[in-house]
C-alpha cells in the first residue's frame, strides 16, 4: 500500500512538474515564435514523448477512496486539456487558461460569472453569435446588454449604468474591423469597477495581447487561428485574476462545456505553427487589401494596416499585424455580389475564418444573418459587403482568383 501511495505521489509530482514547467516555462524571456512551438508541454515525464498524449478516458482509478493522482473525472480535468490550457495561458501572458468546447461556450461561461440584474456594455459590431447569446439567451435570465460604438468618444460612459459589471470588447470587430482602444477603455471600465473582456479571436495572441493592455479576461474561438486548420471547434479564456480564474474553473466543471481530448490535441498541434501562419496571413492580407483598394470595381476596402483605416494609428500601437481578415464593399447590388461569390475558384465560399485555406463570405446573408436587419443597416452590413479570410496560399494566385471573379460579377 505504501508503495502504491508513493507511486501516486510521484505521478502527481511529475504532472505538477509538467504544469509548473508550462507556466514558469522561462516565461517572458522567450520570444513569440519559440513560445508558439513549446507552449504548454515540455515532454512527457514518463516516456520522453515530445507531444502530449491523448488521454481518452472519462475517469481515473483511485488507489483507495479519495486517494488519487489529482485526476478524478474527465469533465473536471484531463491531462491533454491541461496541456492546451497551459499553452493558452502562456501565449496570452495569463496565469490561467480554461478551455471550452467552442468559442460560444467560452463566451457563455464569462456571462455566467454575472448575476441577474447585472448589465453588460458591449461593442456594437461583435460576432453575430455573441450578440445572439446575449440578447436571445441571457437577456431572458435577468441580465441586460447595451451595444455601443466604442470608437466614438464618450460612447462607453453614455452606455454605463450603476449596475454595469462587464465591458465586452472585440477588436478588431467582425466584420467591419473597427478597433477599440483596449488600454484606455480598460482604465475607464476599472474606474467603474467593471471587468473588461476582449475577444481576441481575429488577431490571436501572436498579434495582440489584451491582458498586457489591461483587460481582465481574454476569450478566443480557437476554431479560428489558434487551431488554424479548420478541423476542430473550440474555445478558451485566459485571465490572471485569481477570483475570475477560480469562478471560471468552477463553472467549467459545473456547466460542463468542455472540449474533448482529441480536439485539445489538434488545437495544441495547430498552435505550434501559429507564428509562421500569422506572418503569412498578415502579409497576404495586406497585399490583397492594397490590390482591392485600387481596383475600379471596389468602393471601399477595410484592413487595419491600410493607411486609409480610420484607426490605423491605433492598429500600429496596439497590435503587431493586421491579421488575415479583409472586408470590402463592391460596386453594384446583391446580384453582383452573389455572382462574384459564385465565381471564385480558390477561395471557398464558407463561414468561419482563420484556417490555412482562403475563405470568402457574405456577412448579411451568411455569418450575420442572425443580426436584426435594422442593426445590420446601422452597422453598415450592406448587400455588397464581402469578407475574406485570407489563407496562406501564394498571394498571386489569390489576387488572380479575385480579379477573375470580379470580371465575372458584372
Ligand atoms: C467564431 C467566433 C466566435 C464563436 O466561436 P465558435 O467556436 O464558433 O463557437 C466568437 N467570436 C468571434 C470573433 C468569432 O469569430
Amino acid at each position: 500500500m505504501i508503495f502504491r501511495r508513493l507511486r501516486i505521489f510521484l505521478t502527481e509530482i511529475a504532472f505538477e512538474a509538467m504544469r509548473w514547467n508550462v507556466t514558469e516555462n522561462k516565461k517572458n524571456s522567450q520570444r513569440l515564435n519559440t513560445r508558439s512551438v513549446h507552449a504548454g508541454f515540455s515532454g512527457d515525464p514518463g516516456t520522453g514523448a515530445l507531444n502530449p498524449p491523448v488521454f481518452l478516458t472519462s475517469t481515473y482509478a483511485q488507489e483507495s477512496p479519495g486517494v488519487h493522482t489529482g485526476f478524478v473525472y474527465a469533465r473536471t480535468r484531463n491531462p491533454t486539456r491541461d496541456a492546451l490550457e497551459a499553452a493558452m495561458a502562456e501565449l496570452e501572458g495569463g496565469t490561467d487558461g480554461i478551455a471550452y468546447g467552442s468559442g460560444s461556450a467560452a463566451t457563455a461561461s464569462i456571462i455566467q460569472l454575472l448575476d441577474a440584474g447585472d448589465h453588460v456594455v458591449s461593442f456594437d459590431d461583435v460576432y453575430g453569435g455573441t450578440r445572439r447569446v446575449f440578447e436571445k439567451v441571457f437577456a431572458r435570465q435577468g441580465l441586460s446588454f447595451s451595444f455601443t460604438d466604442l470608437t466614438v468618444p464618450g460612447a462607453f460612459e453614455a452606455a454605463c449604468r450603476p449596475e454595469s459589471r462587464l465591458l465586452w470588447i472585440e477588436s478588431p470587430t467582425n466584420p467591419m474591423l473597427k478597433m477599440a482602444d483596449i488600454a484606455d477603455l480598460s482604465r475607464r471600465a476599472h474606474a467603474r469597477n467593471m471587468w473588461v473582456v476582449v475577444d481576441n479571436t481575429f488577431l490571436s495572441p501572436y498579434l495582440q495581447n489584451p491582458l498586457a493592455l489591461g483587460a481582465d479576461l481574454v476569450v478566443h474561438s480557437t476554431t479560428k487561428y489558434l487551431n488554424g486548420h479548420s478541423d476542430t471547434v473550440g474555445g478558451a479564456v485566459v485571465t490572471s485574476v485569481p477570483e475570475l480564474a477560480e469562478s471560471l474553473r468552477f463553472l467549467q466543471n459545473s456547466v460542463g462545456s468542455i472540449p474533448g481530448p482529441m480536439d485539445c490535441y489538434l488545437c495544441h498541434r495547430g498552435i505550434k505553427t501559429l507564428a509562421v501562419r500569422m506572418e503569412r496571413h498578415c502579409s497576404n492580407a495586406l497585399e490583397i487589401a492594397r490590390f482591392l483598394e485600387t481596383h475600379p470595381r471596389i468602393q471601399r476596402t477595410r484592413y487595419p494596416f491600410l493607411k486609409s483605416h480610420p484607426q490605423h494609428q491605433l492598429a500600429l500601437t496596439q497590435t503587431r499585424g493586421g491579421g488575415g481578415i479583409v472586408t470590402f464593399e463592391m460596386n453594384g447590388n446583391l446580384e453582383n455580389a452573389r455572382r462574384f461569390l459564385e465565381s471564385v475558384r480558390i477561395f471557398a465560399l464558407a463561414e468561419s475564418l482563420g484556417g490555412v485555406e482562403s475563405l470568402i463570405e457574405h456577412p448579411a446573408i451568411m455569418t450575420h444573418a442572425s443580426v436584426p436587419q435594422k442593426v445590420r443597416e446601422e452597422l453598415g452590413l450592406s448587400d455588397t459587403l464581402v469578407r475574406l479570410s485570407v489563407g496562406i496560399e501564394d498571394v498571386e494566385d489569390l489576387k488572380e482568383d479575385l480579379a477573375q471573379a470580379l470580371e465575372a460579377a458584372y
